[in-house]
């Protein structure tokens, strides 16, 4: 790329990104999905990479997401609470591994393989055996002092076994069974709907009122602690469980970058499985010398990565709705929409289960939506993307007869 062209593309990348930011962590309302967000910061990255003379320090290549609230009290990270850099393939982890061994010269490196959460981070302190402080990551540094918002989630132990001064860090989350009593709920009140379990965590965590917190029934996985005395990261984990923290039972000690993979591709066949999200694997090194020989970058840490797992949600068009008759003679409105690619497959259609659905989410035919494909095998339209509406939508006409028997409805 020509070097005014490239200079172009990255003040273009870093407004685009710094917007789409701003839409994910401020309101938390993304206007694109997580794979269209890490496609282009990706292609920034390796711009900035190529060209450093064009980097700026207000690139989101180096700060950590997310901005103080008004509305809480600030409060500094002891630690930084950083990000985590993605992969997306075996290749990348093999580079993780070769990369791993270098900065900590040693040849012979353990990983814990965790879960992703598909959640929002939080660090919580106790003293005395108390809980005394929540705090969200906000941009790294400081975060929010959510305290009273997070003393509402049943599964946070408020008083521990443990008398020295204590952080932990881990996920606060949404069950997707929650997350569609809610999005329910707000359908029937006429509010905006959450695009997923994360927003809906985020978006709650951000109330002023804990009484309306605590009916969201947020659920807590810890996934770090910082104590004296322990050599692995895993030990930690074995330690904090038996203080009442919640730790994620499925985790895996592997010798080999070879274990770490195949742990992934086990999770990635059967996450659907769990009540959660998860929207990929954490691998870590286990030794707590070698990470700290490691280190970090200003956004995040050398001795962790993230294995993603594909997308479960893409962005698509609705270009016609046309209506089923079933076998009783139920009329269901289905959307034909441009083809996409989702969880390995390409769709084209979604169901839109009754005309009821398409008033309550607001669907015109050419809107932009977010679909989602989860446990179910047809996907279903989560959001409507009415940021990018632009004046082409056309209501959906709701038939007066049945199309086969003609019968009036
Ligand atoms: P991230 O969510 O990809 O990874 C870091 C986070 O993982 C940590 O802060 C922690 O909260 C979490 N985590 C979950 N399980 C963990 C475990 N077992 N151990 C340690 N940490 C664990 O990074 P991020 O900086 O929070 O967000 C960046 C990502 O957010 C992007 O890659 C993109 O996918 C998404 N994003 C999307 C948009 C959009 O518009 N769609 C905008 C901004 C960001």
């Amino acid at each position: 790329m020509e070097k005014i062209e490239a200079k172009k593309r990255i003040e273009y990348l870093i407004k685009i990104l710094s917007r789409y930011n701003y839409n994910y962590y401020v309101e938390n309302s993304p206007v694109v999905t997580d794979y269209e967000y890490d496609t282009l910061y990706h292609e920034l990255a390796e711009l900035e990479k190529e060209f450093p003379e064009y980097r700026r320090d207000d690139s989101p290549t180096l700060k950590v997401g997310g901005e103080p609230l008004t509305g809480f009290v600030s409060v500094t990270h002891k630690v930084p609470m950083l990000s985590i850099d993605n992969t997306y393939s075996e290749a990348e982890l093999l580079e993780f591994d070769r990369r791993a061994k270098k900065t900590t010269e040693s040849q012979d490196i353990e990983y814990v393989v965790e879960l992703k959460y598909d959640g929002v981070a939080v660090s919580l302190i106790y003293e005395d055996g108390m809980f005394i402080q929540g705090a969200s990551r906000g941009d790294g540094w400081s975060g929010d002092n959510i305290t009273e918002n997070l003393r509402t989630i049943l599964t946070l132990p408020l008083v521990i076994p443990y008398k020295e001064s204590l952080e932990v860090r881990g996920e606060i989350y949404m069950r997707r069974d929650t997350f569609r009593r809610i999005n329910d709920e707000r359908k029937r009140n006429g509010e905006t709907l959450f695009a997923n379990p994360r927003n809906a965590t985020a978006g709650s965590l951000k109330l002023l009122t804990p009484e309306i917190v605590a009916k969201r029934n947020l659920q807590l996985f810890v996934y770090q602690g910082f104590l004296k005395g322990f050599d692995t990261h895993w030990a930690v984990l074995d330690f904090l469980k038996t203080l009442g923290f919640p730790i994620n039972p499925h985790r895996k000690l592997a010798a080999t970058i070879k274990e770490v993979i195949a742990y992934c591709n086990e999770w990635m066949e059967k996450r659907s499985s769990l009540p959660y999200n998860t929207d990929g694997m954490v691998i870590k090194v286990n030794s707590l010398l070698l990470q700290k020989k490691a280190g970090a970058t200003s956004k995040s840490h050398r001795w962790a990565v993230a294995y993603k797992f594909p997308a479960q949600q893409a962005e698509t068009v609705i270009n016609d709705v046309i209506v089923q008759v079933g076998r009783t003679g139920v009329l269901t409105p289905v959307a034909i929409l441009s083809s996409v690619s989702l969880g390995g497959s390409t769709v084209s259609r979604a169901t839109l289960h009754n005309f009821e659905e398409i008033k309550r989410l607001d669907i015109k035919i050419n809107d932009r939506v977010f679909i989602e494909k989860g446990g179910e095998i047809i996907p279903q339209i989560i959001k409507v993307i009415t940021e990018k509406r632009g004046g082409t939508e056309r209501d959906i006409p709701v038939p007066e007869k049945c199309p086969v028997c003609h019968r009036r409805q």
